[in-house]
């Protein structure tokens, strides 16, 4: 993987009077800070920005406490933009509905991303595999080009920074300079957690219980997975947060190397996500259609419960 060019990128938005900022769809708070954020830091350079994500389903709530994020249009078409940015978007099938159109405007994509299966599917392609965040990233653009890191700005890329670090459990010394840059515009990083993670409600408390009494130990070849299967009847009692915070608890569960959390978000249409603390598990998630990180990744599966996870345990064996 190339160096991460920040001169092009600035020379890319220097160049631009309008732009497009692309997340990923099911987009996290890492997607939507980052595209959030961008808007608001064209804006200041006296750019018209607008932020999108490529699909019909509007987005977890608790992501409309990021400012800008109410701005965010759901999109199956781009506006007229001379120039586009993709935010977090580890390929080009992640920015949704708007993949076709961006496939034939290669020409005139930055990629910004942080996820070591990115090909680089723009002109300019700013990936730094070892960034904690897209956000962490974006930090360091803004700077190469001279915004200012107003409040509204700092919160959208703390969000990213955040939720990517699985609060600050894991990234480099240098997530915390960062996270204290941040915090001097005077951020609440208190209700900025709370929104984020910890606001729930008594329905959601219920699906999460009967999603984890469910909890299984599969083997498979050296590994054993600790597994839950949200099927559509029951995640469809919950919030996208609380449904997401699932896969939390099964990191690092005793005496499993993974967990793997299936979600039917459409009968017989599955998201997976993949985590652990001990092995690769972007491998298998890249083997299966997907993409992510070492230690979080995640794919996209079709068929009944138990077809989906054999499909998943049988990549496990020969991993
Ligand atoms: P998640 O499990 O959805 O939180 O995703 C964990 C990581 O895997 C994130 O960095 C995602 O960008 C990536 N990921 C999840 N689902 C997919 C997918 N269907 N295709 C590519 N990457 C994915
Ligand atoms: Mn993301
Ligand atoms: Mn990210």
């Amino acid at each position: 993987m190339p160096e991460p060019s920040y001169a092009e990128t600035v020379a890319a938005v220097e160049a631009a009077r309008c732009v497009a900022v692309v997340g990923h769809v099911r987009p996290d708070a890492d997607a939507i800070g980052s595209v959030s954020a961008t808007v608001q830091a064209l804006r200041q350079l006296g750019k018209q920005a607008v932020g999108l994500i490529g699909q019909p389903q509007p987005f977890a709530a608790n992501l409309l406490t990021i400012p800008g994020a109410e701005e965010v249009r759901l999109a199956h078409r781009l506006p007229e933009v001379d120039l586009i940015i993709t935010v977090d978007c580890g390929s080009l099938d992640r920015v949704g509905a708007l993949a076709t159109e961006i496939a034939a405007r290669a020409q005139d994509t930055v990629v910004i991303d942080h996820h070591s299966s990115n090909p680089g599917f723009g002109r300019v392609n700013l990936i730094d595999r070892y960034a904690e965040s897209t956000t962490t990233i974006l930090g360091d653009l803004f700077e190469h080009l001279g915004v200012r890191l107003d409040r509204p700005i700092a919160h959208a890329l703390y969000a990213g920074l955040l939720t990517d670090t699985g609060s600050f459990r894991w990234g480099r010394p240098q997530m915390h300079t960062f996270a204290a840059r941040l915090m001097e515009t005077g951020l609440d990083v208190r209700t900025i957690a709370t929104d984020l993670f910890d606001s729930g409600s008594v329905t959601d408390l219920r699906m999460m219980g009967r999603a984890l009494s469910g909890v299984r130990i599969e083997e498979a070849g050296t590994h054993r997975a600790a597994v839950i299967i949200a099927d559509h009847e029951l995640i469809q009692d919950g919030s996208l947060p609380a449904v997401e915070s699932l896969v939390d608890f099964l990191r690092s569960l005793e005496g499993t190397d993974l967990g793997a959390l299936f979600k039917e978000s459409l009968p017989g249409i599955w998201h997976v996500s993949l985590r652990s603390n001990e092995m690769d598990v972007s491998k298998v998630a890249v083997t299966l259609g997907g993409g992510g990180h070492i230690p979080a990744a995640g794919y996209t599966a079709r068929g009944t419960a138990a077809e989906v996870l054999a499909e998943l345990l049988e990549e496990l064996r020969a991993s």
